[in-house]
């Protein structure tokens, strides 16, 4: 446990894991903007507030979404803000038989069907138990998707920020193979948290309601299910989140101390030395900030910045 007595008691609550291991996972469709870093940032100094291990996994299999040049970038900007992996970063790229076999896995426990439906067709009536895509074969030209199916009667997981979260619907249908063929998000996510040996998970809310479908994953693959924190979203002053779909500005990964300035204004860290000091480097501000982490300050919702 870290020893600054101010720190905060009000993570013994979250801290019964031993080993603390988490992780930053961009997808690599753009630069960093702000938002990512915040994201990057706070995952960082939850790990090391922890004394634990803080990993970056680039997750690049979307290829429809990804950007040229977009995971170099990704990778320097961290650099040159301090923000160093601590063991090889993981390319969720070069998984792809992992997933393949999770895959397979889960079809052989019968927890899967073929879906030939487009996201606009899909409604839960369409469906019934235990699944199948009836009324949609006139697609079938097309190659399936797969996705997951299992009646969960009790979906739950605690955030650290949010408190209990239960998901009370019947959970819908969700993909874990895309008609490309390549492995879906909540797959392979929860596939490499597993793999990574990852305790906590620091993100965004805009990913809250997708957990559940990634919880559910975790208990039929008897993995365990990880300790949460989704933090708010980091809006521009229209209200919008910041996001490669808002054109949200890269960083200047040349100007890492005001940029992590910026960040830790956002994280309500104050710092006892004035944040306009030409003293720092990228690394000494955040080992000073490690001291001032309390996410239970943040607020639940949005934070609004004058940055788009
Ligand atoms: N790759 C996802 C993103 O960039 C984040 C995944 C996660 O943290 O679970 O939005």
């Amino acid at each position: 446990m870290h020893s600054n007595p101010t720190a905060g008691s009000h993570f013994k609550l979250s801290t019964k894991t031993s080993v603390y291991r988490g992780r930053f996972a961009p997808s690599p469709t753009g630069s960093l903007h702000l938002g990512s870093l915040f994201t990057a940032v706070a995952s960082y100094l939850d790990a090391r507030w922890h004394q634990g291990k803080w990993l970056v996994r680039i997750e690049d299999i979307d290829p429809p979404r990804m950007e040229r040049g977009a995971v170099d970038s990704i990778l320097f900007c961290l650099k040159q803000h301090g923000l160093h992996s601590d063991e090889a970063i993981l390319f969720q790229s070069r998984r792809l038989k992992a997933y393949s076999k999770t895959i397979n896995k889960l079809n052989q426990y019968g927890y899967t069907f073929e879906c030939y439906c487009r996201r606009k067709d899909l409604q839960p009536l369409k469906y019934q138990h235990p699944p199948t895509c009836l009324p949609l074969r006139r697609l079938e030209q097309q190659s399936p998707s797969i996705r997951f199916y299992r009646l969960s009667e009790n979906l739950h997981f605690e955030d650290r920020l949010h408190g209990h979260q239960q998901n009370s619907n019947n959970q819908h249908p969700f993909i874990i193979k895309r008609k490309d063929q390549y492995p879906a998000y909540h797959l392979a996510v929860v596939v490499d948290d597993a793999y990574q040996n990852i305790t906590h998970v620091v993100r965004g809310t805009d990913l809250l309601p997708s957990t559940f479908n990634q919880v559910a994953l975790q208990q039929v693959l008897e993995y365990p299910t990880l300790n949460y924190l989704h933090l708010p979203l980091i809006c521009n002053p229209d209200g919008q989140k910041l996001s490669k779909q808002q054109q949200a500005s890269a960083i200047d990964p040349y100007r890492p101390v005001e940029n992590l300035i910026q960040v830790l204004k956002m994280l309500n860290i104050h710092l006892a030395q004035s944040f306009e000091s030409n003293n720092y480097t990228p690394e000494s501000l955040l080992r000073q900030a490690i001291n001032y982490w309390h996410p239970q300050k943040l607020p639940k919702r949005s934070i609004t910045t004058n940055f788009r």
